[in-house]
């Protein structure tokens, strides 16, 4: 299998590039934050209790977000791979995908980076908010704040996998076919080892 994590600040481009690289490496994409929306829109009561986090730019609980990935791998037991867009956003998620992965006698394969700097994903995700419905990227002060989560819980993710060199950084700047053409070099070299 082949199972990426996609990882980056918010509104790094993950999304974007998620829908590509599912399409190249038949991957089914896992996207917490797609996932958590669904819920709010169908107010089930996993939305309700997200919602409020989320409004504030905060984290959901890793209680609530692991049950509800778990739930969604196991729905594909036949899955070719999986892309995770948006999780692990900290080190007991990390830890929680790693342990499911190996129940299922598979691992993560890569960890993908983009990296685009503050100011830059300040004003996609402010320019996003214009359009997407999206009240948390409608409000600078929410927008800092999901940033400063990033940094605190969630750039330590980036460490966890490096240890086992799984890793890599990329240039997250430039058209979405040139992001895509640097991610998929990324990809096969992967799966070469
Ligand atoms: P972005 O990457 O632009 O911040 P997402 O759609 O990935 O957007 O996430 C939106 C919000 O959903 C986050 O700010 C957070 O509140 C919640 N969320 C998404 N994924 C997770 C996760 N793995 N753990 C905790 N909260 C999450």
């Amino acid at each position: 299998m082949t199972n990426l994590v996609l990882f980056g600040p918010p509104g790094s481009g993950k999304g974007t590039q998620a829908a590509f690289l599912i399409e190249k490496y038949n991957l089914i994409h896992i996207s917490t934050g797609d996932l958590f929306r669904y819920e709010m829109s169908n107010d089930t009561s996993l939305g309700q209790e997200a919602k409020a986090y989320m409004a504030k730019g905060e984290l959901v609980p890793d209680s609530v977000t692991i049950g509800m990935l778990r739930n969604k791998v196991e729905k594909h037991p036949d899955a070719q791979g999986f892309i995770f867009d948006g999780f692990p956003r900290t080190i007991p998620q990390a830890e929680a995908l790693d342990a499911l992965l190996i129940s299922m006698g598979t691992e993560v394969s890569g960890l993908l980076s983009l990296d685009v700097g503050e100011a830059e994903i300040v004003q996609r995700i402010l320019k996003r908010g214009e359009t997407s419905g999206r009240s948390d990227d409608n409000d600078e002060v929410t927008v800092r704040k999901r940033i400063a989560v990033y940094k605190s819980e969630t750039a330590p993710v980036f460490d966890h996998y490096a240890l086992t060199h799984k890793s890599h950084s990329v240039n997250g700047l430039g058209t979405v076919e040139e992001i895509a053409g640097r991610l998929s070099e990324a990809v096969d070299a992967l799966r070469k080892h």
